[in-house]
């Protein structure tokens, strides 16, 4: 053990601020934090109201492992088996991507598009579900909503479904294992979704090993997006227009420096109108929102609008 076996919460923090920060660890002092809060069973307010207080010899051992744990980089959220997105709590673990605060940009959007229809119900088509994020948190905030998330991952989607029992919102919710739209043919709901939202895996192959040490913890296949990044959104955008009622949404998160290819892929589809493109905190631009326009015919091997 690196700690002495009675210590202040005050000199724990301090020992562990230290260590982590000589792992180059970005938040060394907030993660020490966090996973003292979670070790103590007690919220980070607490942590300053008890400063003074002696940890017991197991709680010390028990946060030390985790210390060293995270100066190997593991992420945080997979220590504590928790993320918050959309103000929930959802349950994560390495089968499922880490929730990030750029898809709540994603959700918000989709919120704010119901907002401004008629109360009815739903039907919302969410590929990549991962964790759940998406589909619970719609879940949780649309009165009505039919909602079919898919996964690849087996492992992802029980845990999409453990969070949707955790947020009540599992009778809202169809979780269907498969590849992309390929399972949803059983389903009658051919042309009357009202949103296809997708975070698909965006990373160019390449750039994964350069990336944070962090990410090399998460599921590699929640993250490559081949090699330049682009491997899904043309299925997507397809299979979008396939499922989608006119005027239905298709909304995607994007990669930095994706936005002209994508957006210019929608457009030659020429089966979508109202393109919108918003910037997520950083001034990227990160999501793209689209509309399905009436429907297409082939003429002479390009879409048509009838
Ligand atoms: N839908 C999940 C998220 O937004 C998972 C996305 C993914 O695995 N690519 O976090």
């Amino acid at each position: 053990m690196l700690i002495q076996k009675h210590i202040k919460i005050s000199d724990i923090l301090g020992w562990a601020t230290d260590f982590l920060t000589g792992y180059n660890i970005s938040s060394p002092s907030l993660d020490a934090q966090v996973l003292l809060s979670y070790v103590l069973g007690i919220n980070r307010m607490d942590l300053y109201l008890n400063l003074r207080q002696i940890m017991t010899e197991d709680e010390s051992r028990r946060y030390e492992n985790l210390i060293k744990k995270r100066a190997k980089r593991i992420p945080v959220a997979y220590l504590i088996g928790e993320k918050e997105f959309m103000g929930l709590s959802f349950l994560v673990n390495e089968d499922v991507l880490i929730p990030r605060p750029e898809t709540e940009i994603l959700v918000e959007l989709i919120l704010n598009r119901i907002g401004k229809l008629n109360e009815k119900r739903y039907v919302i088509i969410d590929l990549g579900t991962g964790s759940g994020n998406i589909a619970v948190s719609l879940a949780k905030f649309i009165e009505n909503a039919d909602i079919y998330a898919i996964d690849i991952s087996k492992a992802a989607l029980n845990t999409a479904g453990k969070n949707a029992q955790r947020q009540e919102v599992g009778h809202k919710i169809n979780f269907i294992q498969g590849n992309m739209f390929e399972s949803l043919n059983q389903f009658n709901i051919k042309d009357r979704a009202d949103f296809v939202i997708s975070n698909p895996p965006y990373i160019k192959t390449d750039i994964l090993k350069s990336l944070q040490p962090e990410i090399g913890f998460e599921p590699r296949i929640a993250l490559d997006g081949g090699k330049d990044g682009l491997d899904f959104y043309e299925r997507i955008i397809s299979g979008a227009y396939f499922y989608l009622k006119e005027n239905g949404y298709l909304a995607l998160e994007i990669a930095d420096g994706q936005v002209l290819m994508i957006k210019e892929m929608v457009d030659k589809f020429n089966g979508f109108f109202d393109i919108e493109i918003v910037k997520d905190y950083a001034g990227i631009d990160r999501i793209i929102i689209a509309k399905k326009s009436s429907d297409l015919e082939m003429e002479k091997g390009r879409w048509r609008r009838l």
